[in-house]
């Protein structure tokens, strides 16, 4: 009896080692500090720029008129259409899109300065 327990724990092991390899084989294991969890999406990819935008537009308004440097959401952060020249942003479109929420807005020019925005 002594001798079968033995057998029964060695095949028991073998088939547990097995099952490891095989699950190991299959995924990979990725350890994260919880307190960065916020940066990594639910798919295990960090959010990248293109992604960076509303998931739905149910809190979206249209502010146009006024320009204004930051969402009644809060955000900060717009998706605005530009033009480059020579490495600079040369023009840009005054309609904007909060990243954030998806609001419509209009973006602030230079001679926007020294007015309340
Ligand atoms: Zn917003």
């Amino acid at each position: 009896m002594k001798w079968l327990n033995r057998l029964a724990a060695l095949v028991f092991g073998l088939i547990s080692i097995g099952i490891v390899k095989n699950f190991l084989d299959k995924y990979e294991v990725v350890v994260f500090n919880k307190e960065d969890s916020d940066e990594i999406e639910e798919d295990g990819e960090s959010k990248d720029i293109i992604h960076l935008g509303p998931e739905n537009y149910d809190n979206a308004m249209d502010i146009r008129g006024t320009p204004t440097q930051v969402c009644p959401c809060g955000c900060e952060v717009w998706n605005v259409k530009v033009i480059f020249n020579e490495s600079q942003i040369a023009s840009y479109f005054l309609d904007m899109e909060c990243a954030n929420c998806g609001s419509l807005a209009t973006a602030p020019t230079p001679i926007d300065r020294g007015m309340e925005i």
